[in-house]
């Protein structure tokens, strides 16, 4: 199986979780919670702040693998700055679903995240 750059699997079941070596982000593909609309969820995590995710109908471990190589080296930066020192919150959102907050520490702007990522397994 060709290699993907800058990730390495740590494992392989039930969880699919790849580390990037780059930059410590970390991609899962799990058996999502019985209230989403696919059986599984893959997703890519900086410091637990989604800047990926989809759902799948199977552990469709190819296509995940096609993502993480178009994707070598996922950083969170701030979007109206460009800094990259970054705070990361959480907040429930009902039931697992976790709304992850970014907060920048250079020009203070804050957003909440696109994705409602829930629990990871
Ligand atoms: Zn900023």
């Amino acid at each position: 199986m060709a290699r993907i750059t800058n990730w390495k699997r740590e494992s392989r079941t039930p969880t699919l979780v790849y580390r990037n070596t780059e930059t410590g982000a970390r991609a899962v593909l799990h058996r999502a919670p019985g209230s989403y609309r696919y059986k599984w969820r893959g997703a890519i995590l900086v410091d637990g702040y989604p800047v990926w995710s989809r759902g799948y109908e199977t552990k469709d471990a190819k296509s995940f693998r096609d993502e993480l190589r178009e994707r070598p080296a996922p950083e969170l930066s701030c979007p109206e700055c460009r800094n990259s020192e970054v705070a990361i919150g959480g907040k429930t959102a009902g039931g697992a679903k976790v709304q992850r907050w970014f907060e920048c520490q250079s020009c203070g702007y804050e957003a909440s995240s696109r994705i409602v990522y829930g629990a990871e397994r």
